[in-house]
């Protein structure tokens, strides 16, 4: 058997379930993990043995009373830190909620722990989730585990991270304009943005309430359709309206090649394939994925999503605007740490200019701007034409196909500090905004190391609206493809410092 911490969930809980492998022996293993590698990583803000311990116990006295077990019982898992657990703090990488303590716990982390699944901690991430590479947060950056003088992505960052190095074997993330795949992608782990209203946002603190889903960061595509089945296979959440009845049943696409629904038809975009700035080992890892999944059967459609050119500038004014109004709540007195003044004005401002961190206050600051009266008509209202009509787009392309095959990041991991131009960090983004906009799930699938780079490179499956269990299948079909050809290296997906012995690569 694998190491305890290089297990997928699906092995985790299995193992536990045969009684193989005790709850609190996983959650030792993956404490240990954390132990041994996060000085060197940074992936967790908070650590909570306790909490761990405590839910692995339970979970063994569960299987000595014969009870019935959670389908991810004794799974060890770890939240993005904007989400709330009881007994944590939820800071969302922000000096503004340091020291917060969580007041309830979000829909999305109780339903895992009513699976059984075991809480780790809470990740590191971009400050209030603005950004693409970990660089935002407040507590300084995570690194990727592949190259520690790179980016792990972002901006669940450490999310992607503590997976990829088996400090976790699941972990949530929030995906706003691709902040769950884009790191999954440059972190070589599965992730995916479910459609919107399929994950409660309750208990998730908001920034686009129009844009914002949780989902699942996994070794495999089987462990994400887990994880989201834990998440939102209990149907819609009373305390969050936009949650939505659609089917909810992640793991029907799931059997084995034979039962599949193939054959599969693949939607190419070429304006997506051939796009400026996409490098050539996330070039070579779309060809792969093109030849993996023709292997697997499929037949391809050549489609166009004809407003895709305009995704990134509809979504950073959309995204700012929403972020704006979300974040008018941390002023020292609903939320957030006070800094005092002799007056309110003064004291809103004196609060705000400590708590805040640069791209914080650039995005609240542009959302200001787009929603007063001068720009409101010239920006904000057309950004949510376009986001009419990407959605559009995307719902023809996708009556015409199973899933559109596209790049996830336009690169590989970068270095840290690379992209300090913001424009330039906004294009990371390119290729995962418009879902967001439209709401369709979308999922980033690990492919192995780049031949140029020595990196993670990956493709990412964009499935139709409420169809997750479908997108599921496709990306079922493309790993075990993938895990099939001659060019799978390594698989499954584990970090690079666990197979050179423990060695952290230089
Ligand atoms: N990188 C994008 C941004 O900075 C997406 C962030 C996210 O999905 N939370 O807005």
């Amino acid at each position: 058997m694998a190491s305890v911490d290089q297990l997928t969930a699906a092995g985790v809980a299995s193992a536990i379930a045969e009684g193989a492998l005790s709850a609190v022996e996983v959650a030792t293993a993956a404490l240990d993990a954390i132990s041994a590698r996060d000085a060197d990583l940074h992936a967790y803000l908070e650590v909570t043995p306790d909490l761990a311990l405590e839910a692995a116990r339970r979970v063994d006295e569960r299987r000595a009373a014969g009870e019935p077990l959670g389908p991810l019982a004794g799974v060890p898992f770890a939240i993005k830190d904007n989400l709330q657990l009881e007994g944590t703090h939820t800071t969302c990488g922000s000096r503004m909620l340091e020291g917060y303590a969580s007041q309830f716990t979000a829909t999305a982390v109780s339903r895992m722990l009513a699976a059984g699944a075991v809480p780790l901690g809470k990740t590191n991430m971009d400050e209030f989730a603005f950004g693409s590479s970990c660089e935002a947060s407040a507590f300084g950056p995570t690194r990727n585990p592949w190259d520690l003088a790179r980016v792990p992505g972002g901006s669940s960052g450490g999310s992607a991270a503590a997976v990829a190095a088996g400090e976790a074997t699941l972990a949530l993330g929030s995906d706003t304009g691709g902040s769950i795949r884009q790191p999954a992608s440059l972190c070589g782990v599965v992730g995916m943005k479910p459609s919107y209203g399929t994950v409660s946002r309750y208990g998730l603190v908001a920034f686009g309430s129009s844009l914002d889903q949780v989902g699942p960061l996994a070794r495999t595509v089987r462990d994400a359709a887990l994880c989201l089945q834990a998440l939102a296979g209990g149907g819609p959440d009373p305390l969050d309206a936009t949650t939505t009845g659609a089917p909810r049943d992640f793991l029907a696409h799931l059997g084995p090649a034979a039962d599949a629904p193939e054959p599969l038809t693949i939607g190419l975009v070429p304006r997506l394939l051939e796009a400026e700035g996409l490098d050539a080992d996330e070039k070579s890892a779309l060809s792969h994925a093109r030849h993996v999944l023709a292997d697997q059967g499929a037949t391809f459609v050549e489609l166009d999503l004809p407003h895709a050119d305009a995704a990134i500038a509809a979504y950073y004014a959309i995204a700012s605007c929403e972020a704006f109004s979300n974040l008018a709540r941390f002023d020292g007195v609903r939320f957030g740490a006070q800094v005092g003044a002799p007056t309110l004005a003064e004291q809103t401002s004196r609060t705000r200019a400590a708590g805040f961190g640069a791209e914080a206050r650039r995005r609240q600051l542009l959302g200001a701007y787009l929603l007063s009266s001068d720009a409101y008509e010239r920006y904000f209202t057309q950004a949510q034409r376009i986001r009419r009509s990407i959605a559009a787009d995307l719902s023809r392309a996708l009556s015409r196909c199973d899933a559109i095959l596209a790049p996830a990041s336009p690169t590989c991991a970068f270095g840290f500090g690379e992209r300090s131009d913001p424009v330039r960090m906004y294009a990371s983004d390119l290729f995962t905004v418009g879902c967001n906009l439209a709401g369709n799930p979308a999922i980033s699938v690990p492919l192995g190391l780049g031949p140029q780079s020595g990196l993670p490179v990956s493709a990412q499956l964009i499935g139709a609206c409420h169809d997750d269990a479908r997108l599921l299948g496709v990306a079922a079909a493309l790993e075990r493809g993938h895990g099939a050809s001659a060019s799978a290296e390594p698989a499954p997906v584990a970090p690079a410092f666990l197979g050179r012995g423990g060695e952290l690569p230089a």
